[in-house]
């Protein structure tokens, strides 16, 4: 008889769950539906209805937010949002006060940590942010599905933007990427030299000086000094700015280890792991940045003078950086 109704309440379990589940997941939603659901007829007065828009693009906010506390709690339930948005409409929405929720609540708690040198690295980028109309922010993950999803994160050099995928970032690690990618964001050079470096008719008159001499020593005062002010732009753009970008991540996230603001990330500590705490942070990074970026040999790079020109570069650069 007991195990009849055992089998009974297990039953009735088994069959209820999904339906339990339905209501208990949107818990995330409920200010908004509830809005929603409210909504003032098209005969409603303009204050009502004004009210009524007002008082709904809150509660879309709150919910982006509330998202993001979740996800920094490791308890973001992407199956919630879709079975609790639907409409093209909420997505958008959705989408909206997502990036909205996770680049000024990540700006904020990074303004509020104990370290100095990490409050005043997320209001610089406050400040940059407030001065520039543009979309320089993309938040990718879940509702917008984009090209760039297979990346957890980048700057695009040409739009200078930061996009990051929350799906594929896990929350540990959130802050670290958030401030990497953010690094090249400020990189001023990084700007100038993307510039510089594609200035199509400076290439062509450097491929064409190149290919009508015999060696180094044959190019012109004028061509090698453009020849070598191009060759530092492509740098800049590329293995010097991941190495700024990262002597700055690596400095923020020793900082945040010791206050706790993040655990340890195993990438970052391998990448650590022959660091000397006495030794100099940013001629650690370059020595093992360097080993890692090769130099190109596809196109202009694959003629004799541009890679030993190249060479010569690196050479000097490892000088100064010792
Ligand atoms: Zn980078």
């Amino acid at each position: 008889m007991q195990k009849q109704l055992l089998n009974k309440i297990l039953v009735f379990i088994f069959l209820f769950t999904p339906a339990l589940l339905k209501a208990q997941d949107c818990a995330t939603f409920k200010e908004w539906h509830a809005l929603k659901s409210a909504q003032p007829l098209p005969t409603a007065s303009v204050a009502e209805r004004a009210s009524y828009n007002n008082n709904l693009w809150h509660a879309v906010n709150h919910t982006g937010e509330l998202i993001f506390e979740s996800y920094l709690a490791s308890q973001y339930n992407s199956k919630e949002v879709d079975l609790c948005i639907k409409s093209e409409d909420d997505k958008l929405d959705l989408q909206i006060s997502l990036t909205k929720a996770f680049l000024w609540g990540t700006i904020e708690k990074l303004k509020q940590s104990e370290s100095e040198k990490i409050a005043s690295f997320a209001k610089s980028i406050e400040e940059r942010l407030n001065r520039t109309n543009l979309p320089d922010f993309r938040l990718v993950g879940h509702l917008n599905i984009d090209p760039d999803l297979p990346y957890r994160g980048g700057f695009h050099r040409g739009q200078k933007s930061v996009f990051l995928n929350f799906d594929l970032i896990s929350p540990n690690e959130w802050y670290i990427i958030f401030i990497h990618e953010f690094s090249h964001y400020m990189d001023d050079e990084l700007r100038s030299s993307t510039d510089i470096y594609n200035r199509k008719d400076d290439v062509k008159r450097i491929a064409e000086a190149v290919r009508s001499s015999g060696c180094l020593q044959d190019l012109s005062p004028e061509i090698r000094s453009l020849l070598d002010s191009w060759l530092i732009a492509g740098l800049n753009r590329g293995f010097l700015a991941e190495y700024r970008a990262w002597t700055k991540t690596i400095d923020l996230y020793l900082e945040g280890l010791k206050i706790n603001s993040w655990q340890e990330i195993p990438l970052l500590e391998s990448f650590l792991s022959s660091y000397d705490q006495d030794e100099n942070l940013s001629s650690y990074v370059f020595k093992k940045l360097d080993r890692q970026f090769a130099d190109p040999n596809e196109g202009i790079f694959s003629l004799k003078i541009i890679q030993e020109t190249l060479s010569i570069v690196r050479d000097d650069l490892r000088k100064t950086h010792r």
